[in-house]
């Protein structure tokens, strides 16, 4: 953008790994001309403040939101709501409002209603992460070459859409817009099940009386080891995924259910034909996801 800032003031709400990452990013990118945040607890508003990255930290999200042209809620999906509530009459005409969160379709369920017509509603959602979160966890290179999607919900100006899809741009990201529902479809497979097989047999192996804790740990290198990371994500985080992408990931479990008594199956049955062709066909697609630099 001819190197002039694309918003002038924007306001973070929430300054965790995803909120942390935007400050830095924007900043580094010169993409803002101020960044003003807050987060929940004194804790993390005065550890902010100590990082001196972004240009002011304010108590509250009311506060924040003053005189911002762009609003980002950078808190749990659950939380979207009552935040979008408490800030929606102090919000600048004119003034974008988008979120972060893993799920879509809630989140326009809970902030739309409370949002006035003068503003615009860009829900976004990052794919790039890592299992750490707090405000030291952010680094501004975190979005670089990862998608970023964009779920306007039905009548949202183009002309806000194109401006947030600018943003992301310049922090690195590739940008995509698509539907709440359909978002939520193809996250519950992509990253909502993994999870959920993560938490599942890393709890397993946490409750195996045969088998020590610190053999399980000794031993990690032979798989277990890549299902922790994931399961080390934030609990709360991903609590409120579930809770509300609800229906997407019981018809994933469902099809994963099914997939995973056929190959149960076929261990029974000794019919290896099939566990090689599976394990063919998986290993192709992690080969694509290695040449689409997504690895
Ligand atoms: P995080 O590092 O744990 O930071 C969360 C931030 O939200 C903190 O500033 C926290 O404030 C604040 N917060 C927590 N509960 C709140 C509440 N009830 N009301 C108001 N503020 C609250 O989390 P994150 O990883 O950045 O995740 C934030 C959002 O990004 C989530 O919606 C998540 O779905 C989405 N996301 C995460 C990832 C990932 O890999 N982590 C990837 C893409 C999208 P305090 O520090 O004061 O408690």
């Amino acid at each position: 953008m001819n190197g002039q800032p694309h918003f002038k003031r924007l306001a973070l709400i929430g300054f965790g790994l995803i909120g942390g990452s935007i400050a830095r990013a924007a900043k580094t990118q010169g993409l803002v001309a101020e960044v003003v945040t807050t987060a929940r607890s004194e804790k993390t508003r005065a550890r902010v403040k100590e990082l001196g990255i972004v240009d002011a930290v304010v108590e509250t999200n009311v506060e924040a939101v003053k005189g911002a042209d762009l609003v980002i809620l950078c808190i749990p999906v659950g939380a979207c709501g009552p935040v979008a509530a408490e800030v929606a009459a102090h919000l600048e005409p004119g003034a974008i409002i988008s979120d972060v969160g893993s799920v879509k379709g809630a989140i326009v369920r809970d902030m739309a209603p409370h949002l006035p017509t003068n503003i615009h509603f860009v829900p976004a959602h990052p794919v790039a992460g890592t299992e750490h979160s707090g405000p030291d966890s952010g680094f501004a290179e975190l979005f670089i070459n990862r998608w970023c999607i964009l779920t306007p919900p039905e009548g949202t100006k183009a002309g806000a859409t194109d401006k947030l899809r600018a943003f992301w741009a310049a922090m690195g990201a590739k940008v995509e817009v698509m539907t709440p529902d359909h978002h939520d479809l193809v996250l519950a497979i992509t990253s909502h099940l993994p999870h959920l097989i993560a938490y599942t047999i890393v709890g397993t192996a946490d409750e195996l009386a045969q088998v020590t804790s610190s053999e399980v740990i000794k031993f990690s290198a032979g798989g277990f080891r890549d299902f922790t990371r994931i399961a080390a994500s934030d609990p709360v985080m991903w609590r409120d995924v579930f809770l509300n992408n609800r229906e997407a990931v019981l018809e994933m479990l469902g099809r994963f259910s099914e997939d995973l008594t056929a190959l149960q199956r076929a261990i029974r049955w000794g019919e290896g034909d099939k566990l090689q062709d599976l394990f063919t066909r998986t290993r192709a697609i992690r080969r694509g996801i290695i040449d689409a630099k997504q690895a």
